[in-house]
């Protein structure tokens, strides 16, 4: 296996992926990519590069919520916006936000999207959009913050010839792919009557490892033994 660090020399892979690698969903505007690093953030490290700035939020779950609380005090301006007025947010978060909303402390809008981003160099505003009585308002901001969810992907495991089935590997029973060699196991694969949990996962673990083993050696037996047989605990043989 090679990856962006190393090299891995195996006559077998076990891949564990889950539901694979995750991105930040971007902003659906065109000059998107231009904004990075000028003012746009999509994941927050330090909450400090938005300290004394105008900041626009776009989205209404968990971390846009989440991060109106946490930038209160550290950004000068928190403009929040949301293109429904249904939230996936924890109920306390929301209705922490609509009081300092209340309070003037930030403000949040239902109802808008962000339509575009101006500037030169960096951010210097945006044009906010009401998606029922399409009005439209330029705002000053220093900062956009979208904070839309995650896209999922296989990533490069997508490209290695493996049969995918709607994002998942397809295994046997013995949690073999179709390439020799290459097991996969938990979220990531698919067979009939697959369940995503962390107990199936484990099993399907301990199955694809121990025939993963028989593959290198085929003398190997398949069923490992147990741990009360291996006479680690200073058994004997009855
Ligand atoms: C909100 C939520 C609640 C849940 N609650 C329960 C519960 O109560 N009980 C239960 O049994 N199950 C629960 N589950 C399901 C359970 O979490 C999963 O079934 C389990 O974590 C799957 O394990 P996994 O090892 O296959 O994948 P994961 O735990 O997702 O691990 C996959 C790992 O692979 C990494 N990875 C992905 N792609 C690559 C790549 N290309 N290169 C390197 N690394 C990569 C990921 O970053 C991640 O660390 C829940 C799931 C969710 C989302």
């Amino acid at each position: 296996v090679v990856t962006e660090g190393d090299a891995y020399p195996s006559r077998t892979v076990l891949i564990a992926g889950g539901i694979g690698a995750f991105t930040p969903r971007k902003l659906p505007l065109k000059d998107v990519d231009r904004w990075y690093g000028r003012g746009l953030h999509d994941r927050i490290l330090d909450p400090q590069v938005f300290s004394g700035k105008r900041v626009l939020l776009v989205g209404g779950g968990d971390s846009a919520f989440d991060w109106a609380v946490n930038l209160q005090g550290v950004a000068q301006r928190i403009l929040m916006i949301h293109r429904r007025d249904g939230f996936r947010a924890h109920a306390a978060t929301v209705k922490q936000v609509q009081e300092l909303s209340a309070a003037g402390k930030m403000e949040l809008r239902t109802f808008w999207e962000l339509k575009e981003i101006h500037g030169a160099d960096r951010i210097e505003g945006v044009t906010i959009v009401n998606n029922k009585t399409k009005q439209q308002e330029r705002v000053l901001v220093d900062c956009v913050v979208p904070q839309l969810g995650f896209i999922s992907a296989l990533g490069a495991i997508a490209e290695w010839g493996l049969e995918i089935e709607k994002g998942e590997i397809k295994v046997s029973q013995t949690m073999a792919t179709n390439i020799p060699g290459i097991f996969a196991a938990g979220d990531i694969i698919t067979y009939p009557g697959k369940l995503k949990l962390i107990a199936t996962g484990a099993s399907e673990a301990a199955i694809a490892v121990n025939h993963a083993v028989h593959f290198i050696n085929p003398a190997a037996k398949v069923e490992p033994g147990h741990s009360s047989n291996m006479a680690i605990f200073g058994q004997t043989e009855d």
